[in-house]
């Protein structure tokens, strides 16, 4: 492969073209393994960012996809429709919560936020109540990179400075302080509370990744949060969104995250896993009555439609992945992931400069002091026959489900090793803001 050729002319995300850190060439992909172009195996520790959780390069998807491929692999959704992108919306419906049932289908998660703040948007127009424009979130979100996504990110992680003015200017409140296994403390509650009372009126919509904040900071935080969350919607009539994107399809060990508060929101944001990993799509569902409401207004219409939108090829991979999962038993797959992750990450608790370890579901989290020098700490990775990427201050795993016992255990040994290593050696201390 021409690795030259990538270093002077390709990006990669959030990097430098005048010293980008060296990226390793893929040859193939199967199962829980990634093979390098020189032959080397790495156990995948990330599934592709909360994608692959059924493995790469599965038959079943293979064949999915290889047979919508026969019939067409596109054609545009404006005017026609077909049968991938109608079990799909089946399925979907089958899995969320009751008043969750109208299904925008997107190209990716990014695009599915724009489009729930956009359906909140013009929900509140077409019920007379224009005013009702900004929104309000949390610090330490993750909701995507396009401008409006961006807006409800972390002010901070988001470099929100660097496009101020750009950015339209959202609502804050401290991120949940309540961890997820902590007894409740209604204090945690009391910033947003006052925000809600003091806001209401030109708020459109609360948005928020349920019980796990991903990409933002890899938090866990308490399930009654959305339950006053969303009491607090309510009262004060704002739209409530939840953004499951990266904790969708079983990660969190339910199926949604927001399964743990038995909360519905009135629009929730689905990708990542939605295909397997596969290709690229999202969906923005929304309640009947949001639905609806947008529909009898002026102009009647949702003014969104991209050119992809629901793409057959990625929705046949989406039914496909959809089927694998519920035909499993990924429950205990996932049980036996965070049993394992917890046992085995559990020693970095004691080690220099480890601040804290943390487990959910599916996802092990080793929170540092310090930011990682990432071309340092990728490299020991890799020379230990593994593939994990940490992002500034955290190294995290978030395997496949269908990962093996031995192959978790190399995982884990290999992330104990490593910062057992730097806490050891030379201080890791980049702060560039790698993902
Ligand atoms: C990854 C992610 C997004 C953005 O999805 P893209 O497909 O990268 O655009 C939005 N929200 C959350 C919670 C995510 O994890």
């Amino acid at each position: 492969m021409d690795l030259e050729f990538d270093r002077q002319h390709l990006w990669h995300p959030y990097t430098s073209m005048k010293e980008p850190l060296p990226v390793y060439p893929v040859k193939s992909a199967s199962g829980v393994m990634i093979e390098l172009e020189d032959g080397r195996q790495l156990i995948d520790g990330m599934s592709s960012w909360w994608a692959a959780i059924h493995g790469y390069n599965h038959p079943a998807l293979n064949r999915a996809v290889t047979e919508q491929l026969g019939r067409m692999s596109h054609v545009m959704f404006g005017g026609l429709t077909h049968q991938p992108a109608i079990e799909l919306g089946r399925l979907l419906i089958g899995l969320l919560p009751d008043p969750l049932d109208r299904v925008f289908f997107c190209d990716s998660g990014s695009v599915s936020v724009e489009v729930a703040i956009k359906m909140a948007l013009q929900y509140w127009q077409a019920a007379g109540r224009p005013e009702k424009k900004r929104l309000l979130t949390v610090r330490s979100g993750y909701h995507g990179d396009t401008f409006m996504a961006m807006s409800v990110c972390d002010p901070v992680t988001g470099m929100h400075s660097l496009f101020s003015g750009a950015v339209p200017e959202q609502l804050f409140a401290e991120a949940p302080s309540c961890g997820f296994r902590e007894p409740w403390r209604e204090e945690a509650m009391s910033e947003m509370k006052q925000m809600l009372e003091t806001h209401a009126s030109t708020v459109a919509a609360v948005i928020i990744e349920p019980i796990v904040q991903g990409a933002g900071g890899m938090r866990f935080y308490n399930l009654v949060y959305l339950q006053r969350l969303r009491e607090l919607c309510d009262e004060h009539e704002v739209l409530l969104i939840f953004d499951e994107i990266a904790t969708g399809f079983g990660r969190t060990g339910r199926m949604f995250a927001m399964e743990y508060a038995g909360v519905t929101p009135d629009i929730v944001c689905l990708g990542k896993a939605l295909t397997g990993g596969y290709m690229s799509l999202a969906a923005t569902v929304a309640s009947g009555h949001v639905a609806d409401t947008i529909s009898t207004g002026d102009p009647g219409v949702f003014m969104h439609g991209p050119t992809f939108m629901a793409n057959p090829l990625a929705c046949a991979a989406a039914v496909a992945s959809l089927r694998l999962l519920l035909s499993s038993d990924w429950q205990s797959s996932v049980r036996r992931i965070e049993k394992q992750l917890a046992e085995e990450l559990a020693p970095c608790t004691k080690l220099d400069g480890v601040r804290d370890v943390r487990v959910l579901g599916a996802i092990g989290v080793v929170e540092l002091d310090c930011p990682v020098d990432m071309a340092k700490i990728q490299r020991e990775f890799v020379e230990r026959g593994v593939w994990v990427r940490p992002f500034g201050r955290l190294v995290y795993l978030m395997p496949p489900f269908i990962i093996g016992d031995g192959e978790l255990a190399r995982l884990t040994s290999a992330v104990c090793e490593v910062l057992e290593m730097s806490a050891d050696g030379a201080p890791p201390n980049s702060d560039e803001a790698q993902r």
